[in-house]
């Protein structure tokens, strides 16, 4: 499976980082092993000194399709679960700086938490989930999918362009404005609407 994770999806967002608002979904890419499940903790690493938090609404494809029309997407993914894109902002900052690719930055091992449970996209408003974060219970992310740049289906019709997606990939569609850092001895805990959907230990 792969994990494909749009950048700048919410302009709040792109704000805060001082990036433009794109005019074509951004996106990059993280690894198999850059997945976290529930129950484990996440293990600061040794190559970076500020790790930050982005909760992002994710999407999990349910059948293989290339250069999937928008008005089809919808048919590509059943189920919307939330995640956390680690992000390793220092060594960001520095590939950004040289024009580099980000992986180092981005798809390092644990970099993904994801929610062991999806919610079934029959019971949701697709264009207003409502999600959050919390950092030892205070809140310190809110975002809703009405205030996307690209919905979910552009972003499906945009990445199946360049690769077919297949079932049990993973899109992370971007996060709202509000990230930060995290040190050892947080918690993080993310929501869709009142429910929690999943809960890590920084250590
Ligand atoms: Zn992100």
């Amino acid at each position: 499976m792969k994990i494909i994770c749009i950048g700048r999806n919410y302009s709040e967002h792109a704000k805060e980082m001082n990036s433009e608002v794109p005019d074509v979904p951004m996106f990059f890419m993280k690894s198999d092993v850059s997945i976290l499940r529930p129950g484990n903790p996440f293990f600061y690493p040794n190559f970076s000194k500020d790790i930050h938090y982005e909760c992002e609404i994710v999407v999990k494809i349910n059948r293989v399709g290339k250069n999937i029309a928008e008005k089809f997407a919808h048919k590509y993914y059943s189920e919307i679960g939330l995640g956390i894109d680690f992000t390793a902002r220092d060594l960001q900052k520095k590939c950004k700086e040289m024009g580099h690719p980000w992986e180092i930055a981005k798809s390092f091992e644990g970099s993904a938490p994801i929610s062991n449970e999806f919610i079934p996209t029959a019971v949701l408003d697709l264009h207003n989930i409502a999600f959050s974060l919390t950092k030892n219970n205070k809140l310190v992310q809110t975002g809703n999918t009405k205030d996307m740049i690209f919905n979910i289906h552009q972003l499906i019709a945009y990445i199946s362009q360049f690769m077919t997606l297949k079932k049990g990939d993973l899109i992370y569609t971007g996060t709202p404005a509000g990230v930060g850092p995290v040190i050892i001895g947080d918690s993080l805990k993310g929501y869709i609407g009142e429910k929690e959907m999943f809960s890590v230990k920084i250590k």
